[in-house]
């Protein structure tokens, strides 16, 4: 008998690990970041070209290393970081595993240059697919620069797999904010095809927040804070009337790791409740300080994931701080929290069931929300929204965003003999002797979803110059979020141009869509992408979009319609291939059948 069990040659298993540890440019940056905080830089700077794909430099000023080291710090399973079992349970640096220089070095082409600060002499490596090339003395600044090359140069089933330029870039951008957020103590520069993204100076938590996001939270930051002997919990909860259409600004670290938690994250958005409308996101960035001991970071490969020994505990300590933010707040009237009253809803509170597996990106993406994405105005609009619109404006609006897009499809539908509108709400009409009742922002959104497939598949929709061009700035992740939908905008009759940094100018728009939307509607389309972005079907990236549109530029519950408008929806409805379904999979109507009045008549 043969015995065929190999041990696989080092390179080749670098190589494999390497497909977990580096899944795109933007993983590269993270590791090698991470290293350089861990090594405890004072600054950090962070060059990409090309989305990372050829080049990725991050240079530091930290300990540096010495030649044995430089050398060994490509080895599998080699870190300076834990050495024996006992380390596991109390990590404080942000890798361990001694994984990511030897997977990077097995696919691609890497040149390292490091020098300990009281060494005269520093070390030159360059290593490629795991091959040492080159090894010499140097002499070079005190830290280290890693250089990475083409990425995926010996993989080309992985460099084709990359994305386009603008969504790599993202998924970079995202990696750098969660770093810099978490360390402000580090300034932190980002490069990117030679024009400086970032500069960030080392600063406060605060002052860094802002640099990174946006200027206009300036003043609308509430700070929390609460020391136990268990959980430390500090960072800012954004006032409620900054709350975004998307998801994306929610961030949560664990001793100064980022992680997603649907689970925590409820928490949070439990106390938001009331104050923000439901399908809206609050702010916050939260850093949790707990013994290494109570918290396993070893569940998944990139570490964004972990696992707490008692959940419950920290889902109510964590609302119970944020409910102090809240309410410590002047915006939030209605917020009446006593000593008692906040001990029993803390501890009343009944978290969902934790679980390790929903992450953030997947929360709205939930089949069945559809109900629950309509505002509930009553709660916030007085405190938070602009005075509401006359009975007149709102009629217009509603009649422009109905005379929108002749929908293109012949077969005529008979006038409806019944037609109804039920408390602004519902529709009810009669068709084929049965009884329809429509949701009138469903049905809606239905109609202008399949119009704008239509649109992006068959036949482009018309724009509608404006007569004064929008223009929109947003951070560098949603700026390049919009311009990778650029042309599906096009398609569909949005015309978007890039107008200054992070800066978009919108000249027109399908026809009629009513100008104070189009903010809102570009709001929900980054949202939309950053969670379908990633996927990597171009059609689904395109129903995200036509989605995202739809949902906001429909007619929305509570709007008084005229009987033409009942009409055009009603035909419209029932012309659409998929009339009984919201573009995200919840019914639209309720029909009931003369056999059912019969039966239930007896
Ligand atoms: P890990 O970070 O999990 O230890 P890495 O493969 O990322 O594994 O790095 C291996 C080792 O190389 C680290 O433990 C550290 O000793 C050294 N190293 C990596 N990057 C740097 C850096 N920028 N400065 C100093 N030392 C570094
Ligand atoms: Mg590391």
């Amino acid at each position: 008998m043969q015995n065929i069990i190999q041990l696989l040659p080092d390179a080749l298993a670098n190589q494999i690990a390497a497909g977990e540890v580096v899944q795109r440019p933007a993983s590269v940056v993270k590791e090698l970041m991470e290293n350089a905080v861990d090594a405890g830089a004072r600054r950090i700077d962070v060059l990409i070209k090309e989305a990372g794909k050829t080049l990725i430099q991050i240079t530091d000023d930290g300990s540096g290393m010495s030649s044995a080291d430089a050398r060994m710090s490509f080895e599998r399973h080699a870190t300076s970081k834990i050495r024996e079992e006992k380390d596991l349970f109390s990590i404080h640096t942000l890798g361990f595993r001694g994984e990511a220089l030897a997977s990077i070095a097995a696919v691609a082409q890497v040149r390292l240059r490091t020098r300990q600060h009281d060494a005269e002499l520093g070390t030159d490596i360059e290593i490629a697919g795991s091959k040492l090339t080159k090894q010499e003395v140097c002499v070079c600044p005190a830290g280290t620069t890693l250089q990475i090359k083409n990425l995926f140069f010996n993989v080309p089933a992985r460099r084709n797999f990359l994305r386009s330029n603008p969504v790599e870039t993202r998924h970079i951008l995202n990696e750098f904010t969660r770093i810099a957020l978490s360390y402000p103590a580090i300034t932190m520069t980002l490069t990117h095809n030679d024009t400086e993204v970032y500069h960030l100076l080392a600063g406060t938590m605060e002052e860094r927040l802002i640099l990174l996001l946006v200027e206009e939270y300036r003043g609308k930051l509430i700070p929390v804070e609460e020391k136990t002997g268990y959980l430390n919990v500090n960072g800012f909860i954004g006032d409620p009337s900054i709350y975004k259409l998307k998801r994306g600004e929610q961030f949560f670290f664990v001793n100064g790791r980022f992680i997603k938690s649907s689970y925590l994250h409820h928490a949070v958005s439990q106390v938001y409740h009331e104050f923000i409308p439901k399908d809206s996101f609050p702010f916050y960035v939260i850093f949790l300080e707990i013994d290494p001991v109570h918290v396993d970071i070893n569940i998944h490969t990139t570490k964004t994931e972990v696992k707490f020994d008692d959940e419950r505990t920290i889902y109510a300590l964590l609302q119970s701080v944020v409910k102090q933010g809240m309410s410590g707040h002047h915006q939030v009237p209605e917020l009446d929290l006593t000593d008692q009253s906040l001990k029993e809803t803390i501890y009343s509170s009944t978290p969902p069931p934790a679980s390790g597996e929903v992450t953030l990106g997947q929360f709205s993406s939930m089949p069945g929300r559809t109900s629950e994405r309509i505002p509930s105005r009553q709660n916030w609009d007085n405190f938070y929204q602009p005075p509401k619109e006359t009975v007149e404006e709102q009629k217009g609006k509603t009649e422009e965003a109905f005379t929108l897009i002749p929908f293109q499809r012949s077969s005529s539908i008979a006038e409806p003999t019944i037609l109804e509108q039920l408390q602004n709400t519902y529709i009810l009409t009669e068709r084929e002797g049965k009884l329809y009742i429509i949701h009138q922002y469903l049905a809606h959104q239905r109609i202008l979803y399949e119009r704008f497939i239509h649109a992006y598949k068959e036949q482009p929709l018309d724009s509608q110059q404006l007569l004064f061009p929008q223009t929109y700035t947003y951070s560098p992740s949603e700026y390049t979020a919009i311009m990778e939908a650029e042309s599906i905008l096009a398609r569909m009759g949005f015309e978007v141009k890039e107008f200054g940094p992070n800066t978009i100018a919108v000249y027109g728009t399908p026809t009629e869509i009513p100008l104070k939307k189009i903010g809102e509607i570009f709001d929900q389309i980054i949202a939309d992408i950053q969670e379908v972005g990633a996927t990597q079907v171009p059609m689904r990236f395109v129903e995200g979009i036509a989605r995202a549109v739809s949902l906001r530029s429909a007619v929305t519950s509570g709007q008084n319609l005229s009987k033409i408008e009942l009409t055009n929806i009603v035909q419209d409805l029932f012309k659409c291939e998929v009339p009984s379904l919201a573009p995200n999979g919840t019914p639209s109507f309720k029909v009931i059948s003369t056999v059912e009045l019969e039966e239930y008549f007896g």
